[in-house]
């Protein structure tokens, strides 16, 4: 599942292959401190990913569709890679509502 956000990320071009595997080292070192992390928090953590981008990757990979705050349609990432994060029917704020 690790693997399969940092292929996403790196797919969309939002990291390089050579910061998903830094960031995959560093997870391995950290889980031999004894923290738990998972690669997306780590990348977010690192600076590597915005937060946006974060919840790009979430979204693809969970098949989470985008919902718009203001009029409510629900949008797949795809549709949105030239205006990420914004509604393209009104402009609205997008959110990615993500469950745990
Ligand atoms: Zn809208």
């Amino acid at each position: 599942m690790d693997l399969r956000f940092g292929r996403i990320a790196v797919e969309q071009g939002y990291i390089s292959e050579g910061q998903l595997q830094e960031a995959l080292h560093e997870q391995e070192r950290l889980r031999t401190e004894g923290e738990e992390i998972e690669v997306g928090q780590l990348l977010l953590r690192r600076n590597s990913l915005s937060t946006l981008q974060f919840l790009e990757v979430l979204a693809i990979q969970k098949s989470i569709p985008w919902i718009c705050r203001k009029c409510e349609l629900l949008f797949d990432t795809r549709e949105l890679l030239e205006a990420p994060g914004r509604c393209p029917k009104c402009g609205g704020t997008l959110a990615v509502p993500l469950r745990r």
